[in-house]
Order: structure tokens, then C-alpha cells, then sequence
């Protein structure tokens, strides 16, 4: 691709991935590593990142939906894969052909896979998904014994085999929240139960990011990293990417598609909720909400361009937003750096997400199909 032509694309540094990963197994040195690269690996493309990851010694991969997990099979992935949100009438069968573990978190979902499995006459891996407090997906502690005396039962017929026991947590994200010790306490607990009833799993995990970062009690057989890998902060109390030894992965760049000149007290953008203030330059840069930059991050978001750091004047448009130059100019066509990896003075996805009042998670995801990925260190 001729990149310079390119109105908006997002430049992925696949060694960034791979530094990320060497990274966290240093972090969790006695665990493997997860490599999650459900939603298009966080906006960053998902099979590339898994094979990055997987370079560096990542061990497993994990997705949300199931055509997730099978569209990393298709490209010729044969690493262990996982993925953990079903609805009833799931590609279950499609999924246990391809050697996919299945998360299971209650009885409606057991039945599927059982019924799958002995279909397609083989053996699912199941991994059961335990709620010890964060209150989304998992069984609840109530429902557990006849989650895993089901499980134990499917796997004396042969149709399942219990691969892993597993939870997530809530505030990993804020070290020494009190539900951190708590469902620490409620996964042994469970896990205890489990494995008293006859379920050997090969992998028990519960850590994410946050707390592969900051709690290593958590991190038991296996580590499921999602933002880390891709080198962002999971949240400004953990410090910055740089803090954390982790590479921001993607660069997000525009081509300036307009310089003018306009008088003071010319409004911009729609609402003109920016006015300018004197005689200057306005700079349009062709990139928008469809492209996943926040219009929450009206009048706050920064760019760099043109060697500093400047910020979006008035509304972030569907497609475009402007930037008003001040005293300074640019060339139509220079680059601007909306987030990287602030090497080189331009923000990061971090500051991208306290503009716009949200988290980095979102930022880097939001970014959308229009935006070309462009791989280096492929
Ligand atoms: C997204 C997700 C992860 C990864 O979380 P990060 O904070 O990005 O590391 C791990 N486990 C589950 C269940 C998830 O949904």
C-alpha cells in the first residue's frame, strides 16, 4: 500500500507484540501465557497479533465468540484456542471439531456441548467458568456442584473432558480493592470442590492484565493477557505503557487534507463550539468517529503535528476534525500522529482516553474497519 496516500491508517508494530509477550512471561514466570485476541485483537488485527504472540512464547490464544476462535483456525492456527461467550444454538459442534475449548458456565451450555460432542463423535474440551464476584458470566457458587457433578457425569460417558477451571475478576484494575483477596478465596474454593469431585484440570486461571501486572498470587497455571499485549496501560494507577516495561503496538496516522487560512472569530466544526481567536491556520484532518476517534473527545483530544502537540478545535465530525494552527502552518498532506507510542512527543491511547472520559480498552477497539492495518515486523 502506498501509505502516504492513505487518508487515516493504523500502523501495527508486530515486534511491539512480541516484546509485550517476553514481557509478561517474565511477570508470570511459572504460567503460560493466553494471548486474548478477541475483537480483532483489540482493534489490532487478529491473526497477525496471534502469530506475534504466539512467537514469543505465548502458549494459548483466547477469544470471546466462537467465530472468533474458529476464524483463527481457519487462517491455520493449531494452538491451543479458547473462547468463553455462547448463546444457545452456538457453533458448538464446529467448535469441538476444531479442538476448540469451550467455556461453560451453566447447565443450558453443558447440554449443548454434550449434545455437540456426541454428534460429531468426539470429545469437548470444556473449561468451566466459575463467577467468584465479578457477577457477569460463571456459576455462581449456588449453582456449582451441579455444574461440575454434571461435568464429572459427561465426562465418565467420554463427551467431555474438563480442560480447565477458571473466573475473572473485577477491580484487578485497582490494586488492594477489597474483591480482589475475596474472589481469590472463592476461585480455591471452587476450584478445591472441583477437583475433590473428580475434575483434573490442565490449566486454572484467573488473572488478566491488571492483575498479571500487579498480583502475582493470581496468576496459577495460565495468565489471559489482553491489553498488555498490545502495550497499553490497562489504567493510569498501574502507570504508563513505559512504567510497565510494555510497547504501545498500534500508531494511529492521518495525512492533513486541508490547510487554510481564516479570519479571527471564525467558528469550526460543527456547533462552532470552537472560535478562533485570531487570524490563523485551520488543518483538516480527515479521520472521525467512523473511524473510531471519540467525539467525546470534542475540544479535548491531541494530535501531533507539525512537531507539537496540538488539540482537536470543536466537534470530532463522522469523518474529519480540525485542528486550529495558531501562529504555526503545515503542509497539506504532512502527517499527523493522532496516539503511538509517545516516543516521539505524539499521545498515546491513554491520553485518548482521558479526553474522551473513557478507558484505553476502548480506544485502541474502537478504531474501525475503514482504518488500514499496515504490519511492520511481520
Ligand atoms: C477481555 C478478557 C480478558 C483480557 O483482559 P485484559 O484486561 O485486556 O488483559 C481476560 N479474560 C476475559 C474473560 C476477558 O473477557
Amino acid at each position: 500500500m502506498n501509505e502516504t496516500a492513505t487518508r487515516v491508517y493504523a500502523e501495527i508494530d508486530l515486534d511491539a507484540v512480541r516484546g509485550n509477550v517476553r514481557a509478561l512471561r517474565r511477570r508470570a514466570p511459572r504460567s503460560q501465557v493466553m494471548a486474548v485476541v478477541k475483537a480483532d485483537a483489540y482493534g489490532h488485527g487478529a491473526v497477525p497479533c496471534a502469530r506475534a504472540a504466539l512467537e514469543a512464547g505465548a502458549t494459548w490464544l483466547g477469544t470471546a465468540t466462537p467465530e472468533e476462535a474458529l476464524a483463527l483456525r481457519a487462517a491455520g492456527i493449531d494452538a491451543p484456542v479458547m473462547c468463553w461467550l455462547w448463546t444457545p444454538g452456538g457453533p458448538w459442534r464446529e467448535a469441538v471439531e476444531a479442538g476448540i475449548d469451550v467455556s461453560v458456565s451453566g447447565m443450558w451450555a453443558l447440554d449443548e456441548v454434550r449434545a455437540a460432542a456426541r454428534a460429531a463423535g468426539c470429545t469437548a474440551r470444556v473449561q468451566l467458568k466459575a463467577d467468584t464476584g465479578l457477577g457477569r458470566n460463571g456459576c455462581q457458587p449456588a449453582d456449582w456442584a451441579e455444574l461440575v457433578g454434571a461435568a464429572v457425569a459427561a465426562q465418565a460417558e467420554g463427551t467431555v473432558s474438563v480442560t480447565g477451571v477458571w473466573s475473572h475478576f473485577a477491580c484487578a484494575d485497582e490494586p488492594g480493592h477489597p474483591s480482589i483477596a475475596l474472589q481469590l478465596n472463592a476461585f480455591r474454593d471452587m476450584l478445591a470442590y472441583a477437583e475433590k469431585e473428580g475434575v483434573a484440570p490442565e490449566v486454572r486461571h484467573i488473572a488478566n492484565s491488571p492483575a498479571t501486572l500487579t498480583l502475582p498470587e493470581s496468576h496459577f497455571d495460565l495468565v489471559r493477557c489482553g491489553l498488555a499485549v498490545y502495550g497499553v496501560s490497562p489504567a493510569p494507577e498501574l502507570g504508563t505503557s513505559e512504567q510497565l516495561g510494555l510497547t504501545p503496538a498500534m500508531t494511529l496516522k492521518a495525512s492533513v487534507a486541508l490547510v487554510k487560512a481564516v479570519p479571527a472569530g471564525h467558528g469550526v466544526s460543527y456547533g462552532h463550539h470552537h472560535v478562533t481567536a485570531q487570524d490563523t491556520h485551520l488543518a483538516l484532518i480527515p479521520a472521525g468517529y467512523a473511524d473510531g476517534i471519540p467525539r467525546h473527545a470534542s475540544g479535548r483530544g491531541p494530535v501531533l503535528l507539525g512537531g507539537k502537540r496540538r488539540t482537536v478545535a470543536g466537534r470530532v465530525a463522522m469523518d474529519q476534525f480540525v485542528v486550529d494552527l495558531g501562529a504555526d502552518q503545515v503542509r497539506v498532506g504532512e502527517e499527523a500522529v493522532i496516539f503511538g507510542t509517545g516516543e516521539h512527543g505524539e499521545p498515546t491511547a491513554e491520553d485518548w482516553a482521558e479526553a474522551a472520559g473513557t478507558i484505553a480498552y476502548e480506544i485502541v477497539t474502537r478504531i474501525g474497519g475503514r482504518v488500514p492495518r499496515v504490519y511492520r515486523n511481520g
